[in-house]
């Protein structure tokens, strides 16, 4: 029997290049799949439907809750993200690690649900580095950006429910270390129940022998 793959949870400050980091793991290995988010936010221009979000209005996003489809949901500055939940578990089931995108109050859901899951909290290297980030990408108001700092400050009280802190320097460095974090935790027992289901039914069978 297969193992299951990893769940793994990557949070972080708003601009703190979580989306880029996940894109270069995508694109350098082959184990990630990502989970497509479903949100009442508008489009940012670029975006779309059913690539970096599955856009909804209120009431869309609430049948889905209603009905049991979302595996996590929270509120950010106003609107609904939530994580589908018939594609992780399919994706899951295959053997691939699954990454979700998401804020502290899904990851906490989740690994009350799922506690084998990896969380994993992205930051840069300071506060003033995450400003000029924010500033930089260009495609949020001050007013945007000075609330999404404001709620950096808040989630930074959240931090020590994660399992790493991943500090996004150079995208390059943290890609391999996100990587090498991944691979050394499937190799912990809780996430290695096939294996060790395994070897005891053979060890018993040896032992059996051995009488
Ligand atoms: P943005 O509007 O910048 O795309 O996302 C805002 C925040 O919502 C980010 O911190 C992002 O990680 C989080 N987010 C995106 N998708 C989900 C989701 O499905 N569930 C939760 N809880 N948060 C999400």
């Amino acid at each position: 029997m297969a193992e299951k793959g990893i769940l793994i949870i990557i949070s972080g400050f708003s601009g703190a290049g979580k989306g880029t980091l996940v894109k270069e793991l995508l694109k350098t290995y082959d184990n990630y799949a990502l989970s497509v988010s479903m949100t009442t936010r508008l489009p940012r221009e670029g975006e779309r439907h059913g690539i970096e979000y599955f856009f909804t209005d209120k009431a869309g996003f609430e049948e889905q809750i209603a009905a049991d489809g979302m595996i996590e949901y929270a509120q950010y500055c106003g609107n609904y993200y939530g994580t589908p939940k018939a594609y992780v578990e399919e994706q899951l089931a295959a053997g691939k690690d699954v990454i979700l995108e998401i804020e502290i109050q899904g990851a906490l859901q989740v690994k009350e649900k799922f506690p084998e899951s990896l969380l994993l909290f992205v930051t840069p290297p300071s506060a003033a580095e995450l400003e000029r980030r924010l500033v930089g990408r260009g495609t949020e108001s001050a007013e945007v950006v000075a609330q999404r700092l404001s709620r950096a400050s808040e989630e930074s009280e959240g931090i020590e429910a994660y399992d790493y802190i991943v500090v996004n320097d150079i995208l390059e460095d943290c890609v391999k270390e996100v990587h090498s974090i991944v691979d050394a935790a499937r190799k912990s027992p809780v996430r290695r129940k096939a294996f060790i289901k395994e070897i005891r039914a053979e060890l018993k069978e040896f032992s059996k022998g051995a009488k």
